[in-house]
């Protein structure tokens, strides 16, 4: 099992042009602790080329979101199926950014977390509060809600990892304390052993917002923190490298 695992979001950046950065976060992965995973959702665009790039090496490469039928009259979607038959391993769901700007709510993502699993893809699932829910007090329960109607009935708890992601830490440069990571992680594992028992015990928590070389150390050494999901910084491959080597 790893210990951490370090993955990128590329998010709508990426165009073939810049798979030699993939070449660079592969050789990253590869030098990579035993125990440290390296992973890169790329857009829908670039999983061939990049996952024919990375065939061989420790990097697995994802997608960013899938849709949640397995095929159908959805023009300018792609399903799960053709997601892994791209050559991605896992999938991206309910980033939050799909959240806010496609409307995704609780009950979507869950469906296409299952649609994912279905196809034979592993899922970074994420969640997090918003600074007005954070403000107010609400950021656990926010998240445990979230959590709750997030994570469909039946799912195989070993292909699942959670990504905590603060909505006002994303790409804004700030970061919530080591201790309020902390404390988000002890409840996001509490409901996660309270859904799964022992399962729920081993599930990979990572922390995604604003994550540099420069705090990495600090966010990973933090209770129940799995790994990181980087945007920003995973985009110039020696930050990446850095992060990685934090781990
Ligand atoms: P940044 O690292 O750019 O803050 O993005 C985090 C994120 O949304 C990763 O999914």
């Amino acid at each position: 099992a790893l210990r951490q695992l370090i993955a990128g979001n590329w998010k709508m950046h990426g165009l073939t042009g810049d798979l030699d950065k993939v070449g660079h976060i592969m050789r990253a992965a590869d030098e990579a602790k035993p125990d440290i995973g390296v992973a890169l959702a790329v857009p829908h665009t670039l999983i061939f080329a990049a996952a024919e790039l990375a065939d061989g090496s420790r990097l697995d490469i994802g997608g960013e979101d899938c849709h949640q039928a397995e095929s159908g009259a959805h023009t300018g979607c792609v399903s799960a199926a053709m997601v892994k038959d791209a050559g991605a391993t896992f999938t991206i769901v309910g980033h939050s950014e799909r959240r806010t700007d496609q409307g995704e709510t609780d009950v979507l993502v869950a469906e296409k977390l299952s649609a994912a699993l279905k196809a034979g893809l592993s899922v970074i699932l994420c969640v997090g509060e918003s600074e007005a829910e954070r403000d107010a007090g609400n950021a656990e329960a926010v998240v445990a809600a979230q959590l709750k109607t997030s994570i469909p009935e039946a799912v195989d708890p070993d292909r699942l990892t959670i990504a905590y992601e603060p909505v006002w830490a994303i790409g804004t440069g700030r970061t919530p304390t080591v201790g309020d990571v902390a404390a988000m992680h002890d409840s996001i594992r509490r409901s996660l052993k309270d859904r799964f028992g022992d399962a729920g015990i081993s599930m990979l928590i990572l922390y995604g917002g604003s994550v540099k070389p420069e705090n990495a150390a600090d966010l990973l050494t933090a209770s129940n923190v799995g790994g990181a999901l980087v945007g920003g910084a995973s985009l110039d491959p020696e930050s990446f490298a850095g992060i990685i080597t934090a781990a």
